[in-house]
């Protein structure tokens, strides 16, 4: 592709601005852009004019279908196709897609986790048009960005919750401009640009792996000699065919209207790289989802499998998502990033210790909206965050917040001195210690970076909860400075009380040392080490009370959603469990035992041969491997009494519970004495792909 066709095929697969411009009346465009821009509700009236206006744009392009395009509490995307045929009366067909259509769709509910609400509701679900998204094509169909609700209105996806909670910041943060006399501001969005890790495998490998193709990652496999130690691969220069693999996915993600722009090797072997640039969160969100779906769809294409899991092998880096996270107005100012005048700074420190506030507060739920059993594997690992929640602000940042809160005044360069609202504040460089990645929430110069997401997670659960906690700390602010009656001297107050009240959380040093396990702990963090531990706090009071008052979550959808994550961790870990027992028995005990039967042979031959002939190796290695083989069998037995013990109880938290105590810990034992098998097997022996084909091997 000639890099001046780019901008020719960006966005060529999306009913965009440009293309609603072109082919929307104008009275129709100005309603919808409207809606889109400042969550007006949208004029039904309107859907049939859009809705035929799109049916002529996807068949011009091709398409024969549509569908609503939902994203439900399974993380990934759901489709129904429908055709656009409908009968003309004559035995021909016509072409047609109405606005009813377009608006509403009835896909069949049951099929997807709903998490107790399907016991009290009908099956039927609905799935209603969410104009703030674009519609796109892809596969030559016309794919509609929708929500998914019950007939009675309960929430069944990560959409629905996810706009809520941009209108409650919104509502919430108009507030707070207003009261800086920001006049000319409608409304506020959050930004997010998602930066996604993966891995890069041959297609061929990952089929001969019975754990790869069923659960995403290895449940067996020694280190091999090298690992990532020479840290060569980050930044390296990228193989041909990983880079064809780049330019093929950038290309499809373009035509999406997907703002892929980084793409880079990673840490690991095998490991890369894509960052897009930032979007408003429900575009980035839908665009995230897409760019996960179309990663495995051109890797295929290239004779490669893409792994989203958090840890697709032990002992190597597993894969995140950084979330970049800011808040952004309609107007184009970024809330976070300093102003030029005193009193956008005095604003400016408003939201940030807003954020600092609401991470301090609610450093449970941004947790919660991060754990799932893959991710279970990195948080708290030394290779990804810890599972302490802390804020990274950087020295320059740190220095401002100290002064202020003790009214000491700040110089920078022995001229500035700064008190809020008085005085300009620096432009914050990014800090060089930042790059440590050690801090799972870091400040980054105009946005905040939350770095425990795992790569396989939707982003719309961790934004749900930024939005939401953020919001509710905003609105505290505006009850307290809309009744003020000297609003600087007030505001001056309320940003020192806030640091001081919340400055534990904030931790500029080294998330992965012991020290500051031990230090958390006594400054009173949290540190909630799996998803098992950190779910039933969903259900906090205060948690509660948070959803409901900013209308993100009813009571009923709490604790459906709740139920659906228990369920999702035991489901997870009982595929994993089997899988494991099955490779065991089918797989590694006969292989084993094949080698062990040709080591006795020739054990046996060379006795024949002559009596004194040395035959240590092979009587060691047939006691070692024979010593093995029966642990190993009786230790997937053991799995195998754990999974059973676990899979019979029927309550859902008890049997989370009983999947991480029992069948986990049984796991990581059977592992450890099957991968010392495979490094004694001979290795035209051993069933399947070792760690060193798979991630050398591309
Ligand atoms: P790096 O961290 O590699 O230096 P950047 O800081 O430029 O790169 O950006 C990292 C990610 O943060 C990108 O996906 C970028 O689009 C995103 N980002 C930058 N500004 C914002 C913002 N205001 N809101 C949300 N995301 C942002
Ligand atoms: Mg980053």
């Amino acid at each position: 592709m000639a890099t001046a066709s780019v901008p020719e095929i960006f966005g060529s697969m999306v009913f965009d601005d440009r293309t609603m411009q072109e082919r929307l009346p104008r009275e129709t465009y100005k309603a919808l852009e409207k809606t889109i821009q400042e969550g007006k509700s949208l004029d039904p009236t309107i859907a049939n004019t859009v809705a035929s206006a799109m049916r002529d744009w996807a068949l011009e392009n091709g398409c024969t279908h549509f569908t609503h395009w939902f994203q439900p509490m399974t993380g990934i995307t759901a489709e129904k196709h429908d055709s656009f045929i409908s009968p003309a009366g004559d035995g021909s067909v016509m072409m047609e897609f109405s606005g009813k259509e377009l608006v509403r769709g009835e896909p069949d509910a049951s099929s997807f986790p709903s998490g107790g609400l399907r016991a009290t509701f009908e099956a039927r679900g609905y799935t209603a048009w969410d104009p703030t998204s674009y519609a796109f094509i892809k596969d030559k169909t016309l794919c509609i960005p929708t929500i998914f609700c019950s007939y009675t209105g309960e929430a069944l996806d990560k959409k629905t919750p996810l706009l809520r909670s941009m209108e409650a910041l919104n509502k919430q943060a108009m507030r707070i401009l207003k009261l800086f006399g920001n006049e000319d501001v409608h409304s506020v969005r959050t930004t997010v640009g998602p930066e996604q890790e993966y891995f890069l495998i041959d297609r061929d490998l990952y089929n001969e792996r019975e754990d790869l193709v069923l659960t995403g990652r290895t449940l067996f496999g020694a280190r091999p000699p090298r690992g990532q130690e020479l840290e060569d691969h980050y930044f390296g220069a990228i193989k041909p065919k990983v880079a064809a693999f780049m330019r093929d996915l950038d290309e499809e993600l373009w035509k999406l209207g997907v703002l892929a722009k980084t793409e880079h090797n990673e840490v690991a072997p095998a490991q890369h790289e894509l960052a897009p640039i930032f979007n408003n969160t429900n575009m980035a969100a839908d665009h995230n989802q897409l760019t996960m779906e179309v990663m495995k769809k051109v890797a295929e294409r290239h004779g490669m499998y893409c792994l989203l899991h958090e840890k697709p092998f032990d002992g190597v880096n597993g894969s995140g998502k950084h979330n970049n996270w800011s808040i952004s107005t309609d107007t184009g100012t970024n809330l976070l990033e300093p102003g030029d005048s005193p009193m956008e700074n005095a604003q400016f420190l408003l939201f940030l210790v807003a954020v600092i506030k609401a991470v301090d507060e609610y450093q449970d739920l941004l947790r919660i909206s991060v754990a799932s059993p893959g991710n279970d594997h990195r948080l708290g690992a030394n290779e990804a965050p810890p599972a302490i929640l802390s804020i990274f602000v950087g020295d320059e940042l740190n220095e401002i917040l100290e002064c202020l809160e003790k009214g000491k005044p700040y110089s920078q360069k022995d001229k500035e001195i700064l008190k809020v609202g008085v005085h300009t504040l620096p432009r914050f460089p990014k800090d060089s210690t930042d790059r440590n990645r050690t801090s799972p929430f870091a400040f980054t110069g105009n946005k905040f970076e939350f770095r425990m997401l795992g790569s396989a997670l939707s982003i719309s659960g961790p934004n749900i909860v930024l939005n939401t906690i953020v919001a509710e700390e905003l609105e505290g602010f505006a009850d307290k400075l809309e009744k003020s009656t000297n609003f600087k001297k007030d505001l001056d107050t309320l940003v020192k009380k806030t640091i001081k009240e919340h400055k534990r959380i904030i931790f500029n040093g080294d998330g992965y040392t012991d020290e500051w396990v031990a230090e958390a702990e006594k400054r009173g963090l949290l540190n909630l080490k799996t998803t098992v531990d950190a779910m039933p706090l969903f259900l906090d009071k205060k948690n509660v009370k948070l959803f409901t008052k900013h209308r993100i979550f009813t009571e009923t959808e709490i604790n459906s959603r709740y139920e659906i994550n228990m369920e999702n961790y035991s489901k997870t870990i009982n595929i994993e469990a089997l899988t494991m027992i099955d490779m065991v028995n089918k797989q590694i005990l006969p292989a084993v035992e094949k080698y062990v039967d040709d080591l006795s042979l020739a054990f046996s031959h060379k006795k024949a041969l002559n009596p004194n002939m040395n035959c240590h190796m092979e009587y060691e290695r047939v006691t070692d491997l024979s010593e093995l083989s029966a642990k190993v069998y009786d230790e997937a037995a053991e799995l195998k009494n754990a999974v059973e013990s676990a899979a019979s109880i029927t309550d859902f938290e008890a049997n989370a519970r009983a999947y991480k105590d029992l069948v986990v810990p049984a796991m990581e034992t059977l592992r450890t004495d099957a991968d010392k098998m495979e490094t004694i097997t001979g290795v035209s022996y051993w069933p399947f792909p070792t760690y060193s084909d798979l991630i050398y091997h591309v």
